[in-house]
Formats: structure tokens, sequence, C-alpha cells
């Protein structure tokens, strides 16, 4: 299975062509928007809803139906937020689309704006896409002038579009802590309820959308969301950017079907795993925070959300990290570990004291210091972080410990055994 090219939604994805305005229109861009969003709000969240899109920043919830929520008749204002933060570890797909297609992002925020009744969008990028945010700036500057964007501008729809740069923390890709980090206050997470549909960004409702998910609007009203439905697996259709990293031959992000095989995926646009297909350790299969998924179970994966939730894992944001045998899969999860031990934002116990809990038992384990009990403790305390916390921060420090512990526990109890074989041995 391969996506054909006339299937193809992001064709300047490696920026190979023009990605200004013209080159956009060439590619199809801004061609019939006025009709669209004419047809109304009910007929493009149907058409959404048709399409079956399931939201592509990680957490796969129906983007039509999250539409829907918006409040109807209300007098406060309504915003779109585009969250370009894009921090995870392994994703780098979003970036791409700022960089090479922006007008798709900017064509998409216009019609989710129109069936939200929003006339204004922030589009929040993290602190280090210093060049995206100045060629999305560039892209939307062009709009303005083209007047395709703006008060009276040609398609009848008065909106604005704000970019907003972030200042480089991950916790402000969690959708409430990017709100407050718009309103100027530390990128802190929010309790839910109330969800930002109903008192979201200034307090008004608020529909907080990855820019994938934006980027395709245009392309599934254009063609119909029966189109984009018939593509992928049913419950999960489409095509979907993945973005393979680690010990692969060639690194690369690619636009494919949604479900298909990994090792597909990793043998055609990769070039295949180093060392070969035998030489795979284990993959994370969506970004950091997803349990790994050991190399037995990868001949016959397919990437969709329902495969990886059978195996107790998730398609995240479909960034793919590839690890062959060479990786110490301790320091692996060690070094993950890390990583959000040092961005919890300190709200919750759990996720503050936790974080760096699960860390330090983790390091001592690659060293082969810790006893062979504290395996047991270690994942009952991701199990006391999983779940008890603000925002998913915990679940995504947790989830890592966990998959090392359900498919790798052999591996951190040989390590305990020969370091305490070293230390008797040096004893005697
Ligand atoms: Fe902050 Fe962690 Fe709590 Fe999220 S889970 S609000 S990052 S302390």
């Amino acid at each position: 299975m391969q996506l054909q090219d006339k299937d193809r939604i992001f064709r300047n994805l490696y920026g190979f062509h023009d990605w200004r305005l013209a080159g956009a229109r060439a590619r199809g861009a801004w061609d019939g928007t006025k009709a669209l969003i004419d047809n109304g709000p009910d007929w493009i969240i149907g058409e959404m809803k048709t399409s079956g899109l399931r939201g592509r920043g990680g957490a796969g919830f129906p983007t039509g139906l999250k539409w829907s929520f918006m409040p109807k008749n209300d007098p406060r204002p309504s915003y779109l937020v585009i969250n370009g933060d894009e921090s995870e570890p392994g994703s780098c797909k979003d970036r791409e689309i700022m960089r090479n297609d922006p007008h798709l992002l900017i064509e998409g925020a216009l019609l989710a704006s129109s069936a939200m009744k929003a006339h204004t969008c922030f589009i929040y990028l993290r602190g280090e896409f210093i060049r995206e945010r100045e060629r999305l700036q560039a892209a939307v500057d062009e709009a303005y002038d083209a007047r395709l964007i703006g008060k009276n501008n040609i398609h009848g729809w008065d909106f604005d579009i704000v970019v907003h740069h972030g200042a480089g923390a991950y916790i402000c890709g969690e959708e409430t802590a990017l709100i407050e980090s718009i309103e100027g206050k530390k990128g802190m997470p929010r309790l839910k309820p109330p969800f930002p549909a109903n008192v979201g960004l200034y307090g008004a409702p608020t529909t907080v959308n990855n820019v994938e998910s934006i980027a395709v609007v245009p392309d599934i009203l254009r063609r119909g969301g029966a189109w984009f439905a018939s593509l992928g697996l049913p419950n999960n259709t489409g095509t979907k950017l993945f973005q393979i990293s680690g010990h692969v031959n060639k690194p690369c992000v690619v636009e494919e079907e949604m479900g298909i095989p990994l090792r597909d995926l990793i043998d055609m646009h990769c070039g295949g795993v180093r060392g070969g297909w035998d030489n795979l350790l284990a993959v994370i299969p969506g970004g950091s925070s997803m349990p790994m998924i050991p190399a037995h179970q990868c001949n016959d994966l397919t990437m969709d959300f329902d495969a990886l939730v059978k195996l107790k894992s998730g398609l995240g944001t479909a960034a793919i990290i590839v690890m062959d045998k060479s990786t110490d899969i301790i320091k692996a999860i060690a070094r993950i570990a890390y990583f959000y031990k040092h961005e919890s934002c300190g709200q919750c116990t759990p996720c503050r004291e936790g974080t760096g809990w699960m860390w330090r038992v983790l390091e001592r384990m690659r060293r082969g210091e810790a006893e062979k009990r504290e395996i047991d403790l270690l994942f009952a305390v991701t199990k006391q972080v999983e779940g008890h916390t603000i925002c998913a921060l915990g679940d995504a420090a947790a989830w890592p410990v966990q998959g090392l512990i359900r498919n790798y526990r052999h591996v951190i109890e040989e390590r305990i055994d020969a370091r305490h074989g070293a230390v008797k041995e040096a004893a005697e």
C-alpha cells in the first residue's frame, strides 16, 4: 500500500517548489474558497465529520465533532487557536507545513474559523521555530495583501491571523497552557472543566487544533469528506504525515495513508532499519511519550490509532523513533524521563515529584545499581502518577517507563545481576 500522488495533500512537503502564494495557488490552494465558506458552517462541519478526520496533534479526537462543541449564538467572540508548538521529541511535521506550504494552513484556518464563527485565529509557534515564524508571517502578510484574509476580504468573512511566538516550553503544547501563554501568563495548564470550547482564550469559546489538522481542511472540503474517508482504514481515515527518526538509513517525514504497515513505511521511505530488519530492537511509535513496541510486535504492525492502542501504546503525533540493537534501552528511557522531569511545570505533586523520582531510579537501573524489587516499585509509582495530574504530562512521563518494564524487565534484571556480580567479585 502506498499513497498515490493524486491523493497527496502536502505537495510541497520538502520545499522543492515555491512556498509563496503564487506557488500555493498553482498547487490548488485558495481555489473556490468563497464557495466553500458560502456553503455555511453546518455544511463544513458535516463534511469534516464525514471525512472521519481525527486530530493530528496526538489525542486523535474527531475534528468535526470538536468544532460542533463551540456554543451557538454566544455573545462572546469565538477564537480558533492553532497549536504549532510541536515540542514532543521525535515530532517534526508541523514545521515542514509552516515553512514549505504555509498557505494550506492559512486557508484551512479561514475555513475552520468560518465554521466556528471565529473572526480571529492565533497560530502559536514554539520558541525554537524562528525561520518557520518568519516564513509563516510572510505568507500571512501575502494573504492580507491579496485580501484573502483581513477586514472586507474577498471571501466575505472578516478574519485576522496573529502569529504568536512562544518561548520554547514543552508544556505550552498542552492546549490550556498554550492559551495561558498567549494571554501573557506562565504556560501552566488549567484544570478542566471548563473546557476551552466554553471558557478558552480570554474567557471566550475557543477551539485548539493542531497545524496538520487545519492544513488538511481545504483539501477535505474541496474534494469532499467522502474522498478523505476512502483513504486509510475505518475509524482511522485519510492521509497522515509520518516522521521517522533514529536508527534508519534515511530518516524522513512522509505523507502516507493511515494504517500503512510500519515495515512498509520504514523499508519504502527510510531505506530500512540500520543493519537490516532483524537488527530492530524496538520502536517508539508516536513521539517520546508513547510506550515502546518491541521488535517482535512490529512485523505486522499497522500505523493507526486503534492498532497501537491494542498494543498498549498510541499513534500520538506519528513520530516514530526507531531503535536498533545497539541501543541501551534503559539509558534511552532514562533520558526521556529526564526530559519530562525538566519540562514539568510543577503544579501537581505527582508530576513534580514523580518525574524526578522516576528519572533518578532509572539512572540507577541504567548503571545496575538498583535492587530488583525496585522494578515493581517503579512500576507502582508510574501508576500513581498516571491519571492523577492536571494535564497529560504526568501520563507522558509514566508511559515510557511502563513500556520499558513491560517489555524489557529482563534487561534491567540482567544489568542489576551483572553489577552485583562485579561488585561481589571485586570484594572477593
Ligand atoms: Fe504541570 Fe505536570 Fe501537573 Fe501538567 S501534570 S499541570 S506539567 S505539574
